[in-house]
């Protein structure tokens, strides 16, 4: 079992239950996480026995940086498990600092015709280890403290609650990654009971939506969620978020020519927005050869976004990060799993 597959409390009960005190675990975490220790017999202050119990029972392992792509403004890297199975991340250097974009399950199951993750139906969820160990393979790897983390790597977060709550209490613990909850953000294609979940869970961990549509019979037919969860009860659930935590949603809207571009799905978006909580993050679509989808030209995604400013709506366009280097979710692996994307 892998050190990192525990939050503080599940390591203060495994090793109580074990015969060791609870204080010991802040004593193994600190060796871990602050001062980067990778072996048991270093950690000084524990005791011989429990030297002996942690080196039996667990090791420190982190998945496998396997293969680097690099790029000014963002590096992928592919990384394997222990069953063999592939994921990937992305680090972002933004004049903000370092952010890392990390996958949440071993392929997709939503199933969005425009994305590359869902070619690559899920295998299965990833364990807690295999959510931290992006994080602490990368910034070892490249000796950097990450500043912030998106979940919107390949999978679907919400279709892997439990790990992902449980990687909040790391991400977030003070001890351990110390990240602060306003700098982490949780993307979803919009399982509503989940967003209501998320909401009562009371955190400042961000959410982003991944909208696409501003009405049903386009989202239909782009986001297979859209026939379980229409458009409406998605709104419904961030209302109550919003309520509940008071915090601001991120629309995320991909531009693709011709399917949810014109002008009268800018004046929808808007209405659909109007004046709550929100802001729209425009996507350019990273096109990929497995789609015959393209991306919006320029000239239509600053028209978008002027009819969405006109109307008031706080609005960005996302800086292409990565589409020399088949940064867009799913395209890395999809390449080493054999299909030829770039
Ligand atoms: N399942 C989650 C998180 C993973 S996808 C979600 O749906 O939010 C992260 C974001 O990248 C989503 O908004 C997704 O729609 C978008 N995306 C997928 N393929 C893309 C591509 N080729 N170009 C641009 N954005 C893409």
């Amino acid at each position: 079992m892998s050190i990192y597959n525990f939050t503080q409390k599940e390591l203060e009960n495994y090793l109580i239950e074990n015969g060791f005190k609870k204080y010991n675990a802040i004593q193994i975490i600190e060796w871990l996480y602050e001062k980067k220790e990778k072996d048991f017999n270093k950690m000084t202050n524990l005791s011989k026995k429990l030297i002996s119990f942690c080196i039996e029972k667990i090791d420190i392992n982190t998945p496998k940086i396997i293969k680097v792509e690099k790029s000014p403004l963002a590096n992928k890297y592919l990384l394997e498990l222990k069953d063999n199975n592939k994921i990937e991340c992305v680090l972002m250097n933004h004049d903000y600092g370092y952010s890392l974009c990390v996958s949440s399950q071993v392929g997709c199951n939503m199933g969005c015709s425009f994305c590359e993750s869902g070619r690559l139906k899920k295998v299965r969820d990833l364990a807690l280890d295999e959510l931290v160990g992006q994080v602490i393979a990368v910034s070892n790897y490249e000796n950097i403290r990450i500043d912030s983390i998106v979940v919107m790597g390949i999978g679907e977060p919400f279709d892997n609650f439990e790990n992902i709550k449980r990687f909040i209490s790391v991400v977030t613990n003070n001890k351990m990654i110390n990240i602060g909850q306003r700098h982490l953000t949780i993307s979803t294609c919009g399982l509503v009971p989940k967003i209501y979940e998320f909401a009562d869970l009371e955190t400042g961990v961000n959410l982003a939506i991944s909208l696409h549509a501003p009405n049903n019979d386009i989202r239909d037919k782009i986001m297979k969620i859209n026939h379980a969860y229409k458009i409406e009860e998605i709104m419904k659930a961030l209302d109550y978020y919003i309520d509940k935590t008071n915090r601001r949603v991120t629309i995320e809207y991909v531009m693709l020519a011709g399917i949810n571009d014109s002008d009268e799905c800018a004046r929808e978006l808007s209405r659909l927005v109007g004046n709550k909580l929100m802001y729209v993050n425009l996507i350019p679509y990273n096109e990929t050869s497995n789609f015959d989808m393209k991306r919006s030209n320029d000239f239509k995604i600053k028209s978008f976004y002027d009819i969405l400013k006109s109307n008031n709506i706080n609005v960005t366009i996302r800086k292409e990060m990565g589409g020399n280097l088949s940064a867009a979710c799913g395209q890395l692996r999809a390449r080493e799993e054999g299909s030829e994307i770039c």
